[in-house]
């Protein structure tokens, strides 16, 4: 087995074997860029090492000092030499970055003798004797396990002792004390003097790095980043530039592009006769890199045509460390450089403009989930945040305003101009009018498929949930959040993104589409025509239609109508529906709701001529309509203490009499979906009637309709039968009213795994498909969607129980129901439309899910639309 590379042995494509550094330093080495030379340690090694109860695998030892003398012939300097000293930097490096989490140790090869060479060598006294104190504190640190504070105990008496505030201010003397003082602090701690043999130096801090592969830090962050615990480490071993040499030296950091706004310009910094830690630490600051040109123009020269050439090669933005040594460049580290969402878009589209990439690379560079950022109003990153307590990140963005508690006080205040937040215990469709008037809504129960969640979502307005940091007092109109009591009208923010709840209002920025954004959604658009999977929205009003039409959506995959029934100008005539004892009551009322209903279809219809646009009959149990059952029983009781009308009371009793009737104990698994069909066929009627209605009406205007009427929450082919008979016998009446042929399609909703394991006999009665994935995953888990994440949910992930949120990210098992259903129904009807149009449907790696299960569309809501479009592409390229 080979153990060590030299770095002109390797080259970018052993990353496993050499780890992401190593592999880079190996590649620019073998590019012909200036490297400061060394060698590389393999991962394998590390797994050997662990393999053998921590013991250095044998041979090991003789790769490095072989290699190491080809590292001084490279150098002209030696390992150990008192003139003329070799010293070297021990790095770890994994195939996956997992930055900060291991160990390093610089300077190795200084003792009590080689430093006064390497003072001679650098002309600098004090450089030499400071390096050597940093190193022993380092090894203690990293080698011996030594507390770094008590080093930092020592300098710090030191320097109040000398009088001096920075450690650069130490001279000589005072730096020769500490020193002396490190090597007493290592002899007490560890009961042995501090290694002078550089050989013995290196040989244990092999070891050490090997062994912070196992530190508990880089343990959690590979749990947390779902890096293999197997794969262990590379170690580097590399010759040590300085730029502190005077002022011909110097270091910096420089992107080959500004990782901010994605600009094709050089941006970073550095400083003349400095060392890496300068920059970083902040005692001297740093000038912008444009202006190297002046100072040093040559190495000036060399490290823009370095940046070019390394961009060049590895096809993406580079982040480079350099050091000028004397006049000479070195180039320490490249990788690929982390960047803002919106750096991210236009560098890629920039690069396939410069020939650098192809449409289909920069597509899949693009982070979908990140893209959330470019959508929503959010945080300016300069601002000082006053974080209160935190929620789930329901509805992305940021929002600032007055608490309001009542949806009637947010729809005042913001009727008026006002910008409220909605602060509720939970929302309920009471609320939506005054939903949609405030900035953004904050409710300390429910989940992410919570209805305020939804609906949020659904609107683009920032929404918090579930924050249980936050106890909510109607009567006192407050919350306590912590120790703090905020009243009606306090300012505060949330941010939607984090789950934070800010106190008062921090700076936004608003969203645009940029036209690099914009690119991108166009090339993914020519991608999805490729492939075949569309994106469809999510809109229950003519706005959200347009709203998705312009994100780039090519139907609507699902309108649901109940939505239409809670606007509180018809919500008398659906309560008179609902309280009806019978058909004939019921007539007076829809005949109302008829009218409403045809209005808000042509509406979303005209919106969407000329594509597909899934309507779907009523769905919530019936109660959901009517005032809540112990609010109407107190009320009752404050009617009677306060002596009211008897009638009035009379009228109230009998409304809670029906009210109760209503309930259920299990609403979820209730009177809802098509059984409300089943049982009250005049609404379902009511409501063919006004789709189809609104499809003549806009047919007669020449508009292209193509509507579709789903069925939700089916289990049998026999329920899909006799509401398909009413849906067609209704298109006959409208026929032959408005004296014309009325195409439309009848299709129903997947949300319940019986209907998924018996798709192939629904098929027969269907045109199409959805998978409510919402409701499928609720009854697949059998973990209820309204309370899960505020209950146990969290505790399953925490314990790994389940790897993520069901209602977020797809089940394995539920996209197995999903796979099964579509197989099936296609094993009847080979074209047959599936779509799916749960939360599932804009999250990306469900995307993809649903990309592999065949289905023909996701659709979401449509402030999610081009994430969407995003991970579709990126799924079928
Ligand atoms: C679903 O269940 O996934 C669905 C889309 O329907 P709803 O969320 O309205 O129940
Ligand atoms: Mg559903």
């Amino acid at each position: 087995k080979k153990y060590v590379y030299l770095f002109k042995e390797g080259s970018k494509d052993m990353r496993a074997l050499l780890g992401g550094k190593g592999a880079n330093l190996a590649e620019m080495t073998r590019i012909g860029l200036p490297v400061p030379q060394g060698m590389t340690i393999t991962t394998e090694a590390c797994n050997d090492f662990f393999d053998q109860g921590n013991q250095l695998p044998e041979g090991l030892l003789d790769e490095v000092w072989k290699n190491l003398t080809t590292v001084e012939e490279q150098t002209g300097k030696k390992f150990g030499d008192a003139k003329n000293p070799l010293l070297v930097s021990v790095r770890s490096g994994a195939a996956i970055s997992m930055p900060g989490m291991m160990d390093t140790v610089l300077n190795l090869g200084l003792n009590d003798e080689t430093v006064k060479g390497f003072a001679a060598l650098t002309n600098d006294e004090r450089f030499a004797l400071d390096c050597y104190r940093r190193f022993i504190q380092m090894y203690a640190n990293v080698v011996m396990g030594i507390d770094g504070y008590k080093f930092d105990q020592i300098i710090e008496r030191i320097k109040s002792d000398q009088g001096v505030e920075v450690d650069y201010e130490l001279n000589p003397d005072h730096l020769r004390q500490l020193i002396e003082q490190y090597k007493a602090l290592v002899k007490k701690e560890a009961g042995q003097d501090f290694p002078q043999e550089p050989s013995e130096q290196l040989v244990l801090a092999i070891s050490a790095v090997f062994e912070s592969w196992g530190n508990p830090r880089a343990i959690v962050y590979r749990q947390i980043n779902r890096i293999p615990d197997d794969i262990g480490t590379a170690v580097n071993i590399q010759s040590m530039v300085y730029g502190n040499m005077g002022n011909t030296s110097g270091t910096g950091v420089a992107f080959t592009r500004n990782p901010a706004t994605g600009a094709r310009e050089l941006y970073g910094e550095y400083l003349i006769n400095a060392q890496g830690e300068d920059v970083v630490a902040g005692i001297r600051t740093p000038h912008h890199i444009s202006e190297l040109e002046k100072e040093l123009p040559e190495a000036f020269k060399q490290f823009t045509d370095t940046c070019s050439l390394l961009e060049n090669h590895y096809k993406d933005m580079q982040d480079i460390e350099f050091t000028i040594e004397n006049g000479s460049l070195f180039i320490l580290q490249t990788r690929n450089a982390k960047r803002t969402t919106q750096a991210a878009v236009r560098s890629a589209v920039e690069m396939v403009k410069e020939g650098l990439i192809t449409r289909d690379e920069a597509v899949a560079r693009i982070d979908a989930y990140q893209l959330d950022q470019l959508l929503h109003p959010s945080i300016d990153p300069k601002a000082d945040l006053d974080v209160m307590t935190k929620g789930l990140p329901a509805s992305p963005g940021a929002a600032a305003g007055s608490i309001v508690f009542t949806a009637d006080e947010a729809e005042a205040k913001g009727k008026a101009g006002e910008k409220v937040i909605l602060v509720r215990n939970e929302t309920t469709p009471d609320d939506i009018h005054g939903m949609v008037m405030s900035q953004g809504v904050l409710t300390s129960r429910g989940g992410m498929t919570s209805h305020a969640a939804v609906v949020a979502r659904g609107m683009g307005t920032p929404c918090v949930c579930g924050c249980e940091g936050i106890k909510v007092d109607l009567d006192k109109k407050v919350i306590q959040v912590g120790d703090l009591t905020l009243a009606e009208g306090d300012i505060i923010t949330i941010d939607g993104s984090t789950g934070n709840v800010i106190k008062g209002e921090v700076p936004v920025i608003p969203p645009v589409i940029s036209d690099y954004f914009q690119q991108i959604l166009d090339w993914c658009a020519e991608i999805a025509d490729e492939g075949g999977m569309n994106v469809h929205a999510n809109a229950d009003t003519p706005a959200d239609a347009r709203k998705a039409l312009e994100f780039g959506a090519r139907g609507i995959g699902l309108c649901r109508t109940e939505h239409m029934f809670m606007q509180v100008d018809r919500l008398p005539y659906v309560q008179e529906m609902i309280l009806a004892e019978n058909a004939d009551q019921r007539r007076a009322p829809l005949e109302h709701l008829l009218k409403f209903q045809q209005e808000d279809f042509v509406g979303i219809l005209d919106a969407m001529a000329g594509h597909p646009t899934t309507i779907r009959l009523l769905d919530p149990p019936l109660h959901e309509f009517l005032p809540n059952m112990e609010n109407l029983m107190l009320e009752i009781n404050d009617m009677k203490h306060t002596g009211a009308d008897a009638k009035v009371i009379a009228e109230k009793e009998d409304l809670l009499r029906k009210v109760r009737g209503l309930h259920e104990a299990n609403p979820m698994l209730g009177h809802r979906g098509c059984r409300l069909g089943i049982t009250y066929p005049d609404v379902y009627r009511m409501q063919a009637r006004a789709i189809l209605n609104a499809t003549a009406e806009l047919i007669k205007q020449g508009k292209d309709i193509h509507v579709e009427i789903e069925i939700p929450l089916v289990i049998d082919p026999k329920e899909v039968a006799i509401l398909r008979a009413e849906i067609d016998d209704v298109a006959k009446e409208v026929s032959a009213e408005m004296g014309m042929e009325i195409p439309y399609k009848v299709g129903a909703m997947l949300e319940l795994p019986r209907a998924c394991l018996g798709c192939d006999a629904l098929t027969e009665h269907c045109d199409f498909f959805t998978f409510g994935t919402n409701d499928l995953t609720q009854t697949t888990l059998g973990f209820s969607r309204d309370d899960a994440e505020g209950k146990f949910l969290p505790i399953y992930i925490e314990q790994k129980i389940l790897k993520e949120n069901p209602f977020a990210v797809l089940d394995k098992h539920v996209a197995e129901l999903v796979a099964l259903a579509v197989q099936k129904g296609r094993s009847v009807k080979p074209d047959i439309s599936f779509g799916i149009c749960g939360e599932h449907g804009g999250d990306p790696a469900s995307v993809a899910k649903c990309h592999e299960a065949g289905l023909t569309f996701v659709s979401c809501s449509p402030y999610r639309v081009p994430i969407a479009i995003v991970a579709a592409a990126q799924a079928q390229i």
